[in-house]
């Protein structure tokens, strides 16, 4: 029975006040055949213009114009997200965000994960693209202890060998000598329990589960192919671009972060193509969230369909 008196206008008044309204929970699901995949959002980035490369100004500027794309004084606002992927009892996780190395606009993959229904020790495997803090740092807690405790954590050999090593950092700029720290400590539980495992390009990691070399943005850098059902596939790629507004209409547009430019571009035509060409469902950790959808081919070029939100089926 309804009554008018359960309204309070005070409760009512204080629920939409709009100093404390915050965004709603960073994650979103979707049916995909077999799987159930659920998007996390860790936070947003923001990255530079200038860190665009073999592009010119004007062309950027008017496909930013073009699709809206939020810029503040430090760059365009660019999404992290996370990925789990669960196949019957399998929880898998692909990447784990960034946990407390970037700041405060970031590291709620945790939280997001927690909201979403699932614990930290429900997730059996936590594959990683490559060994960036933004992707990797989140697979363990500040305090250095596995996030993840009953996972198998896998990454790509060349980005074990090339990130803790000492050879790369010993050549790397400056700026670039935290990553690798950040990378060393993220495994460190990992690797201290026996559940670090390394794979190499093409492999099946888990059934059902294909290790795609996209290498480029880091030298080991790998997106994962999921099969969903008898046809159905879902490609989480990872960095395969970073400028969503940009690097869809010109894949050759690169970002100065990548390990090696020419390769990335090679990379990201080479995923851009088969995913469009085989209607395959794309996860991409750079994408606005959820970062799920398809990409169509436009003439020379590709273009992002997003998902569309709608009942888990
Ligand atoms: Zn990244």
């Amino acid at each position: 029975m309804f009554s008018v008196a359960l309204l309070s206008a005070g409760t009512a008044h204080a629920a939409t006040d709009s100093a404390t309204l915050g965004q709603v929970p960073g994650y979103f699901r979707q049916r995909i055949g077999d799987l159930t995949v659920t998007a996390l959002f860790d936070g947003v980035v923001p990255l530079a213009r200038s860190m665009l490369k073999d592009i010119d100004a004007k062309t950027v500027s008017a496909l930013v114009a073009n699709r809206y794309v939020p810029e503040s004084k430090d760059g365009f606002q660019t999404a992290v997200n996370a990925y789990v992927v669960q196949h019957g009892d399998r929880v898998m996780l692909v990447d784990a965000g960034t946990a407390k190395c970037f700041g405060p606009t970031l590291g709620n993959v945790i939280t997001n994960l927690r909201a979403a229904g699932y614990k930290p020790e429900d997730v059996d495997t936590v594959l990683v693209t490559h060994a960036h803090p933004d992707h990797l740092c989140g697979v363990a807690t500040p305090q250095g202890a596995a996030a993840f405790p009953n996972a198998i954590l896998w990454l790509a050999g060349a980005d074990v060998d090339f990130w803790t090593g000492d050879e790369a950092q010993a050549k790397a700029p400056a700026p670039m000598q935290p990553l690798f720290d950040m990378a060393r400590k993220a495994i460190a539980p990992y690797a201290a329990a026996g559940r670090l495992r390394r794979f190499g390009p093409g492999e099946s990691i888990v059934p059902g589960v294909l290790a795609v070399a996209t290498p480029g943005h880091t030298p080991g850098h790998t997106s994962f192919l999921f099969e969903a059902g008898r046809k159905e596939r879902l490609l989480v790629w990872g960095d395969v671009l970073h400028y969503h507004a940009v690097q869809f209409a010109r894949p050759q547009a690169s970002f100065e972060a990548d390990t090696d430019r020419r390769l990335a571009v090679r990379s990201r035509l080479d995923v851009m193509r088969r995913s469009a060409a085989n209607g395959w469902w794309v996860a991409g950790a750079h994408l606005p969230f959820p970062g799920l959808g398809h990409v169509r081919r436009e003439g020379d070029a590709f273009a992002w369909v997003p998902v569309e939100y709608g009942p888990v089926r």
